[in-house]
């Protein structure tokens, strides 16, 4: 279960972030999470509870915002937001191998801090 490693790393990353800061009260993190970023999101939620056991984001909520695909067509010099994952060729030319543009991201978005 990759999502457990995943999630122990962004809670340690959190806590120094906010220790960097003079010790904020993160209510909540944002997390932008990309279609093929090969992280399941209940999974990842789930982690991120057990991860931040015995720490200050206890009880912090995890806010998971999911980004689609978008891939780049060199050939028709246009983006294309493909239906599924699994359709990876451009949807006009149906060459392979496009540029992924958005749809692989893990990362923290946000931090809400208690005031
Ligand atoms: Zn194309």
């Amino acid at each position: 279960m990759h999502e457990l490693s995943i999630a122990v790393s962004m809670v340690e990353r959190i806590i120094e972030e906010s220790e960097g800061r003079g010790g904020l009260q993160v209510e909540a993190v944002h997390l932008r999470l990309g279609v093929l970023s090969g992280v399941d999101k209940d999974a990842l939620a789930f982690s991120y509870e057990i991860a931040c056991e015995g720490t200050f984001l206890v009880g912090s909520r995890l806010v998971i915002e999911t980004v689609p695909l978008l891939i780049y067509c060199d050939i028709c010099k246009m983006e294309h937001a493909p239906e599924s994952i699994q359709q990876m060729d451009c949807p006009q030319c149906h060459s392979p191998s496009q540029k992924i543009i958005r749809g692989r991201e893990l990362e923290v978005a946000a931090l809400e801090i208690t005031a």
